[in-house]
């Protein structure tokens, strides 16, 4: 059979076509799962809750999504039955967390003001669209400071977070927002654990906040996770920085790039340059028990995204 590729596997991680998992035949019953809570990116086309369904299909017990469209300004929020519905199925199917990855545009520290005004707002609007899903986690990348210094990137990305949720009860309410850890590009925030550690520091007077580490922006940004003395190593770090008790998600992804390279291409797991043993100590560490294991890897070929969840369920001892 001629494999197709998907033309918009890169870029919006979204499917269409053969490439639905809806579109696929359904997987035998019982569906298993592990102990760890395992999910992937899924796509929400024709509506926020057929994202619910396609988790369950790929076997998943928690899911991200992007609750709109991840390249442009303008979102449209889901009506109120579409949020119901989308809960109903979540709570029926045991799809726990919830994770939404705010849109790419977004950058919170932004030094032109017509784009940080449109940041603020978008960032609002996602965290409103994340208590509507009733997720718990929204991601968020730190952003990028060119043309400023870093310590008024640091400084512009809290300030802005504090206003794009001004007047929004965020206390008491089973949300977070997480910062996750970036490939390292020049002027982007949240290259190293010190970093994220830093804007944590600052946010929690702000808002309920935590961290969401990437592994292949692990990787790339030169921490050492693939021999087992550098997994170790690196571990101690985020212990050290921004505590492990604090990184409720990971991001798993194998890296197409060489360690260092700072270039942020994801990889299937275990057929990149971080390989499979990495997901096997990170999914099994007693210090991650508590977290959830989400990929957001390719889907160049139908059922690459099923083929990743498996690759993850796997290695759960
Ligand atoms: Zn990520
Ligand atoms: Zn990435």
């Amino acid at each position: 059979m001629p494999r197709a590729v998907n033309p918009k596997a890169l870029s919006a991680r979204d499917v269409t076509g053969e490439f639905d998992v809806l579109k696929q035949p359904m997987p035998p019953l019982p569906i298993t799962y592990t102990r760890a809570r395992i999910g992937i990116h899924c796509s929400t086309a024709g509506g926020v809750e057929k994202a619910v369904e396609r988790a369950y299909r790929l076997g998943c017990n928690a899911m991200q999504i992007f609750s709109s469209s991840p390249r442009m300004w303008r979102a449209s929020s889901p009506a109120i039955s579409q949020c119901v519905e989308f809960c109903r199925l979540a709570h029926q199917y045991d799809v726990d967390p919830v994770v939404i990855h705010t849109s790419y545009l977004v950058n919170m520290c932004s030094k032109t003001p017509e784009f940080l005004e449109k940041s603020v707002a978008a960032f609002r609007g996602e965290v409103q669209r994340a208590l509507a899903l009733s997720a718990k986690y929204l991601v968020l990348h730190p952003g990028s400071f060119s043309g400023g210094t870093r310590e008024e990137g640091l400084q512009c990305a809290v300030d802005s977070i504090e206003r794009a949720v001004d007047g929004i009860d965020l206390a008491g309410k089973n949300f977070k927002i997480l910062i996750e850890n970036t490939a390292g590009a020049e002027y982007s925030l949240g290259g190293s654990f010190e970093q994220v550690a830093e804007l944590l520091r600052r946010l929690r007077k702000v808002v309920p906040v935590a961290a969401c580490i990437d592994t292949c922006h692990t990787h790339v940004a030169g921490y050492d996770v693939v021999s087992a003395a550098g997994f170790e190593d690196t571990m101690q770090q985020i212990e050290k920085t921004i505590n492990l008790e604090n990184v409720p998600v990971w991001h798993c992804n194998d890296a197409k790039a060489a360690r260092g390279s700072k270039l942020d291409r994801h990889a299937n797991i275990g057929q990149g340059t971080i390989g499979i043993e990495t997901f096997r100590r990170l999914i099994n560490d007693p210090r991650t028990k508590d977290a959830t294991f989400i990929a957001e890897t390719p889907v160049d070929v139908p059922g690459d995204d099923r083929m990743n969840v498996e690759a993850l369920k796997g290695v759960v001892a």
